[in-house]
């Protein structure tokens, strides 16, 4: 398998004439080894080798993320013989899907996650503190432990949790960068704080900041991106990535949104009628993968709303850029005619003082609209704190949710159902 490291530099007509040789190659494998594409070429009479161009990709329909959950089998274009790794998504919306990787495709999600270490300042003189998770089928714990194999960086493989733990093993080892979720950071810091670890003079001077957004959309610090650098003087990088795409969107040390990698991957960014939206419109991020052999994907939608951008960037590559989620095209609450987004939701209970914690649910009312049912950890039992989490969410929103206080051990339950992964902040029970 050929990559070319140096790519994103290139101008964009190289990148272009690149990667339309990369899709129509593509084209013609899964028209010969994807059931499913086989079928959607064959149900929409479509001819393959009319798809030369990228403009041509809008004349293929999009896969959405249900024909991956129903047909998920159909999607592969190996025999069993030649599958190494079988990932999943979290599956927080629905069953999960499984990803099944071959070994070239390990090879290429290694290579993925070297480049992004690489753009995100990485070199091989460094060490990573790896706060996540490494099994239960999480395909980017892997990645990321491969991709540093490949820079030839140090890798100490924590886990998540545990903050005593972590800070112990900084101090002993000494880590220049961690890879860890933001709100975990903040953990880390209220820790040090508690027992008096000076941050600023520990080995640490970059994140790698996973799952959570750092940044808001015109790429200044969120909440919580603020929260930790205040606190920590560490350089903080975002990356966007998903299990479907095996291929990650890194920020480099401008800070300016995740930069797509053009031999990995084809972006398009589309409205509701799949139709391109303009750079700096919301839109979905639309991908095809290149060079996957396993479980390869034609203009599938994520169901993540971004932001894109083409202007070339300080850093000299010249490639797309996303900014950090705005949401999930299904979790957007449509709350008494406004439009609203669970990230948006959280950067607002994040300021508020009096929330300790939360997490958010949606259901739909007897009208067949949403409602929003916010459970809260207040700072204290108090009437004048009720008055003010009620008034601040009032003010902000301009609509009432409904509030229900619960305490710690509450939240921490629903936050953390058996055999999740993720910290649960957000319940949907619409049921569509
Ligand atoms: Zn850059």
């Amino acid at each position: 398998m050929n990559f070319f490291p140096g790519t994103a530099f290139q101008s964009k007509d190289t990148i272009t004439a690149m990667q339309e040789k990369k899709l129509q190659e593509l084209v013609a494998y899964v028209a010969a080894h994807s059931a499913f594409y086989k079928s959607m070429f064959a149900d929409n009479g479509i001819d393959t080798s009319a798809i030369k161009t990228l403009a041509d990709l809008g004349k293929l329909p999009v896969t959405q993320k249900e024909d991956l959950q129903r047909q998920n089998e159909d999607f592969l274009c190996v025999s069993k013989e030649k599958i190494i790794e079988y990932s999943s998504t979290s599956g927080t919306l629905g069953s999960p899907v499984m990803i099944a990787l071959t070994e070239n495709d390990l090879e290429r999600l290694a290579y993925n996650e070297y480049s992004s270490f690489v753009c995100a300042d990485g070199s091989a003189s460094d060490i990573y503190q790896l706060m996540l998770t490494l099994d239960r089928q999480f395909m980017a714990g892997m990645a990321y432990y491969s991709g540093l194999r490949k820079l030839g960086a140090g890798i100490i493989r924590l886990g998540p949790g545990v903050p005593s733990l972590q800070w112990e093993t900084i101090m002993r080892l000494k880590p220049t960068a961690i890879v860890a979720v933001p709100s975990f950071i903040i953990k880390l810091i209220q820790f040090a704080k508690e027992h008096g670890i000076d941050i600023n003079s520990s080995s640490v001077k970059k994140a790698i900041c996973i799952g959570e957004n750092i940044r808001n959309t015109d790429f200044s610090l969120s909440i919580i991106g603020k929260k930790i650098t205040e606190a920590w003087d560490i350089q903080l990088y975002s990356t966007y990535a998903s299990t479907e795409m095996q291929t990650a969107f890194t920020e480099c040390g401008h800070s300016r949104g995740g930069h797509m990698q053009p031999e990995l991957i084809i972006l398009e960014m589309l409205d509701e009628n799949n139709n391109p939206v303009t750079a700096g419109e919301p839109g979905e991020v639309t991908i095809t993968t290149l060079g996957v052999e396993g479980m390869p994907l034609l203009r599938y939608k994520t169901g993540d709303i971004c932001i894109y951008h083409d202007d070339v960037c300080g850093c000299g590559r010249t490639t797309t850029r996303l900014s950090p989620v705005v949401g999930r095209r299904k979790q957007m609450i449509k709350f008494k005619g406004t439009t609203l987004y669970p990230p948006a939701l959280f950067d607002m209970l994040n300021e508020l003082e009096d929330v300790k914690d939360y997490v958010a649910e949606v259901y739909s009312n007897e009208m067949g609209t949403d409602e929003v049912l916010i459970y809260i950890v207040p700072s204290s039992l108090t009437e004048e704190c009720d008055r003010t989490i009620r008034a601040n969410l009032q003010a902000r929103l301009r609509v009432s949710p409904h509030v229900k206080y619960i305490s710690l051990e509450e939240i921490q339950k629903m936050q953390m159902p058996e055999a999740g992964r993720k910290v649960v902040k957000f319940i949907d029970r619409r049921g569509r």
